[in-house]
């Protein structure tokens, strides 16, 4: 058995991964555990991919590597690495050197103390956008509000988990994985260590706006149904104001026949009930395309080729 498993996944890195691969092997000799890397390529569209051969061609005791048949995002990209990574303990890192490799040391021993789980938390972040910043910021505090499960702020996957967390991980059926959720959620001794997280070193971030909303998006589906609760509060809201606003009509038409032929209120109240309708069947609709594609049962990801002995469905011990 393998002490420690590092699991990188990797979307256009290649001016990275030579880098990495040498600190981590620093790292590793530190520790002084028996070690592999599992590096998942994303879907690529750089070098990224002869470099890993290289690399495994060169360190074939360490390195491991599973190449994806496209790009199937970095949550899918880390379950693959889950599946496939043979470690006692497992550390989750992204591949752009923002997570310091050197920062598994406090992991590795935080985790000797009796953890199953220790997250890496930052203390400041440089080099990233003012919008990501915030919107992160915010991210994690209504997710906190609207989950009953604890899920730890200002921690990104950077993470080291014990075997045990990983088998559970493996068996979670979901689809779209929100790992840092899916961990929380499962329990065990739970801890942290802080971390200053740095710039990229180089290569530009993989995660557009449009990934992240979906990740976003992932977390509150997959962890809270507060959102379908407002949409019937807010249903339940506008019909008792516009009952009011039916009487008060009435009223007016009839009691008093003091009244305005009122195009303004008309439209403003149309406008506004249309939008909270769509809003509504907006929310509704992002549950059910998740329901819908978990339905279809379709693999999580397709490999094309690893140096991996065993893949998630063999027997570890044969
Ligand atoms: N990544 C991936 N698939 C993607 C996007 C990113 O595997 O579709 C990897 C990327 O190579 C890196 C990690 O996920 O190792 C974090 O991505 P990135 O640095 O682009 O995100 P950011 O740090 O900007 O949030
Ligand atoms: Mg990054």
């Amino acid at each position: 058995m393998i002490d420690l498993s590092v699991v990188v996944p990797v979307y256009n890195e290649e001016g990275n991964l030579g880098l990495l691969h040498q600190r981590l092997t620093a790292v590793m000799h530190t520790l002084g555990v028996t070690y592999e890397f599992v590096f998942i390529n994303d879907g690529s569209r750089d070098g990224s991919v002869p470099l890993l051969y290289e690399l495994a061609a060169q360190d074939p005791q360490h390195v491991r590597f599973i190449d994806l048949s496209r790009n199937f995002g970095h949550q899918i990209a880390v379950s693959a690495g889950l599946d496939h990574a043979r470690g006692q303990a497992i550390v989750i890192i992204d591949a752009d050197l923002q997570d310091p490799p050197e920062t598994i040391v406090d992991l590795y021993r935080k985790m000797e103390s009796g953890f199953e789980v220790v997250y890496a938390r930052r203390n400041r972040r440089q080099g990233e956008s003012w919008f990501k910043l915030v919107t992160a910021r915010w991210f994690y505090r209504i997710l906190r509000k609207i989950t009953t499960i604890e899920i730890p702020v200002d921690t990104g996957d950077f993470r080291i988990i014990d075997s045990k967390v990983a088998d559970v991980l493996r068996r979670m059926p979901e689809r779209d994985k929100f790992l840092r959720g899916q961990i929380a959620w499962i329990g065990f001794r739970q801890t942290f260590v802080m971390y200053d997280r740095h710039e990229r070193h180089a290569g530009q971030t993989g995660y557009t706006f449009r990934k992240m909303l979906h990740f976003a998006l992932n977390g509150i589906t997959g962890f809270s149904d507060v959102p379908l609760k407002i949409v019937t509060y807010f249903g339940v809201a506008v019909s008792l104001i516009s009952m009011l606003v039916g009487i008060f009509a009435l009223y007016s038409r009839f009691i008093t026949r003091d009244y305005v032929p009122g195009w303004a209120s008309t439209i403003v109240s149309v406008l506004f009930i249309g939008g909270i309708q769509m809003i509504s069947i907006g929310i509704i609709g992002e549950y059910l395309s998740r329901m819908n594609s978990n339905l279809r049962q379709r693999p999580l990801y397709i490999v094309r080729d690893t140096n991996c002995e065993i893949s998630e469905n063999t027997d570890a011990s044969a």
